[in-house]
């Protein structure tokens, strides 16, 4: 069995050689300024490592999460600091108050003490040195750990024990919202600053006679009145500011109960994340841990809180179901979630519209600040061009050559790197070799000749520092050289340049997968609409690319028939009426601007709208008559002209369907006189 071995022969010449980290910690920045007691104690330690033998300039001292209160290591620059160089061995001795407080939770304190043992590091206290390889020295520590713990846990639950107590007799003081304040007394009133009650009372009567917390936004903003708010913290603390009125700001006030006049406590719930940061959210009204109806006087009654609650839900509701006419997530859209609009620097949201025809087509609109302060929206720009803009530059950019090009560039870059790596490493060694000479010379001198050896120690503890700051030095650089993309990586890029414009084009690639790779190889897209839409993207990378692309046809245009046509139908007009128009052109396959097939009516409809001349108009020019003047002419009947125009014996045109014609002029030839030769 291993004897315990006496304090100051468990320090060895190697542990001298090494470091000796002097752990500082205060949670809070109260604690720094008001418990400098601790923080004398802590920096006293460094009198003891001295004491053991270690020169002033092997004594580092962590104290950069003074001020933090985390419970784990994630937060703590100091610590993550103090178990990297521990686990590099550097460290011969870690120095802290209460060493098993070095770390605040015991998983971390059992890591620290598991690397310690391997790098044998000793560990020290007010009350000792320990040694991690040692049993009974390890089974201390761990006791140690574990009692620490514990007594965080105690604290922290006779704490909250009696902040609940106090809750549930509604006199723990919580955070009062904006329109309240305590009293002398500390209790609960009405801020007594008129306008403040005035502002929240305008408030609920707008809310009540609009019923929508939109709408209650835009009447403020309407009128121009401000809001107010009560600053809680900073230099400002406790002070009013007034501002406009936000969406935002609308929905957390109508959903406090404290303006109804209710007390409540634990209506929001925290939750770990694994990276130590702590989520916030709500729980439902009956999971609050206390919650008192008339606890102090409130803007509305409990009724009208619930109401206005109710009032809240109802609108989401409606408001979700004219939005799920839209396809939520599946939208066809590429761009979703990329867009940022080129006026604001908002991100863009997406709004599909139906078009005739079934035809769905993404449109992007700016309304954040619409939302959030009643005005009008930024911008809408329709996205009818977009994707296909993108596709095409996607397929474009994305080739194998292209990204060969960029990988040869990135291996460039990456040798010249390595160059620099070596010219840093030699860097270290010349300051290494300069410290070993300065320590040989100090150990060399007489010990009797003070002054010289008080010079040569100055010499080599400077050189020591230079040796420090290039180790420190390069370190940090080989960090940085490390973040880049390994090989694998590079391959499976490449690969994905190949297949992409097979898998882009492919109709059955589902517009999800799309939007996936999109997110692969585009950072974010801004637009801005002027005369045309600019699209200006910016490729994961760095690269970045502008297009235009012209303004889609507005609805009307839409409509329009193609300018080939309108020739076509000008033409024809001048031997064919509207439906052999239309016959000829359903014949050769056209189509019409909507997209039909043609008939009589929108041959005529395009005639209109172009303003062409009309069958009728043609043929009158020309001078063609109508049955009445052919009469009058020849002093006939009109029935006797229509007559002679269904013999043939006039010659007729028709100008409709509707049997309506018009004749050649009968001239020197006229029915009637051929009529009149007979009879002579
Ligand atoms: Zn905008």
């Amino acid at each position: 069995m291993k004897i315990s071995l006496p304090k100051h022969q468990k320090v060895t010449a190697s542990h001298l050689k090494r470091q000796a980290y002097c752990y500082v910690r205060q949670s809070t920045l109260k604690q720094v300024f008001e418990n400098t007691e601790s923080t004398k104690r802590q920096y006293a330690l460094r009198e003891r490592a001295i004491s053991l033998g270690w020169p002033i300039v092997q004594i580092v001292t962590v104290d950069s999460d003074l001020g933090e209160t985390a419970t784990s290591v994630a937060d703590r620059e100091g610590f993550r600091k103090l178990m990297t160089e521990v686990s590099l061995g550097r460290v011969g001795l870690v120095m802290g108050l209460e060493v098993s407080r070095l770390a605040r939770n015991n998983a971390d304190w059992a890591r620290l003490l598991e690397i310690c043992a391997i790098t044998d590091t000793l560990i020290l206290d007010e009350e000792g040195i320990y040694d991690p390889t040692d049993f009974n020295d390890r089974l201390l520590l761990n006791m140690k750990g574990t009692f620490s713990e514990v007594e965080l846990h105690v604290l922290r639950s006779r704490l909250r024990g009696g902040a609940l107590s106090k809750a549930r007799r509604g006199e723990f003081k919580t955070r009062l919202p904006t329109g309240f304040v305590y009293d002398h007394n500390d209790k609960v009133i009405i801020d007594p600053d008129k306008q403040v009650q005035q502002s929240f009372r305008l408030f609920f009567d707008i809310f009540q006679r609009t019923g929508a917390a939109f709408a209650t936004v835009k009447a403020f903003r309407k009128d121009d009145v401000k809001f107010p708010l009560r600053i809680h913290c900073g230099p400002n603390k406790g002070s009013l500011q007034w501002q406009t009125l936000t969406y935002s700001r609308t929905q957390t006030i109508l959903r406090n109960p404290r303006y109804a006049g209710a007390y409540y406590y634990g209506r929001q719930r925290s939750r770990k994340n694994v990276d130590g940061s702590t989520t916030y959210f709500c729980v439902p009204q009956d999971e609050w841990i206390v919650s008192l109806k008339d606890a102090h006087p409130g803007y509305i009654t409990w009724d009208q809180y619930e109401k206005n609650l109710c009032r809240i839900r109802e609108n989401a509701i409606a408001y979700n179901n004219i939005d799920r006419k839209t396809p939520p997530r599946e939208g066809q859209s590429l761009l979703q979630g990329l867009v940022v609009c080129g006026k604001c620097g908002q991100r863009m949201t997406i709004r599909y519209k139906y078009q005739c025809k079934g035809r769905v087509e993404p449109a992007y609109l700016c309304q954040r600040n619409r939302i959030e302060k009643g005005e009008n929206s930024c911008q809408y720009i329709p996205g009818a061009g977009v994707d296909e803009a993108i596709s095409k530059l996607l397929i474009e950019s994305v080739t194998p050559l292209t990204l060969e090009v960029a990988l040869e560039v990135q291996r460039e870059l990456e040798t010249r790197f390595n160059e620099a790596d070596k010219l840093r490493k030699q860097q270290v060694e010349r300051a290494e070799y300069d410290a070993n000479l300065a320590r040989r010379r100090f150990m060399q001198v007489d010990p009797d000749n003070r002054l010289v050896a008080d010079t040569l120690e100055a010499e080599w503890n400077e050189k020591l520092r230079d040796l420090q700051k290039a180790t420190d030095y390069y370190e940090k650089h080989r960090r940085l050289d490390s973040e880049k993309p390994q090989k694998e990586q590079k391959t499976q890029i490449l690969n994905l340049a190949r297949d992409f414009p097979k898998l882009w084009k492919n109709p059955k690639t589902p517009a999800r997968e799309k939007k996936r790779m999109i997110r692969f190889l585009i950072e974010d897209v801004t637009m801005i609409k002027a005369e045309e839409i600019t699209l200006a993207v910016r490729f994961k990378g760095g690269a970045t690319k502008t297009l235009k692309i012209p303004l889609p046809p507005k609805g009307w245009q839409h409509a329009q028939t193609d300018p080939e046509v309108i020739k076509l139908i000008d033409d024809l007009l001048n031997n064919h009426n509207y439906s052999e128009i239309a016959t000829i052109f359903n014949e050769r396959g056209y189509k019409s601007g909507t997209g039909m097939p043609f008939d009589r009516k929108n041959v005529k409809g395009v005639t209109h709208s172009n303003h062409l001349k009309t069958r009728y108009a043609r043929l009158r020019s020309t001078g063609k008559l109508t049955a009445e003047e052919v009469a009058k002419l020849l002093g006939v009947t009109i029935q006797t002209v229509r007559l002679w125009g269904k013999k043939g014996i006039i010659k007729t045109y028709p100008y409709n369907d509707r049997n309506g014609r018009l004749y050649e002029h009968p001239g020197v030839n006229s029915p009637l006189r051929k009529k009149r030769k007979k009879a002579l």
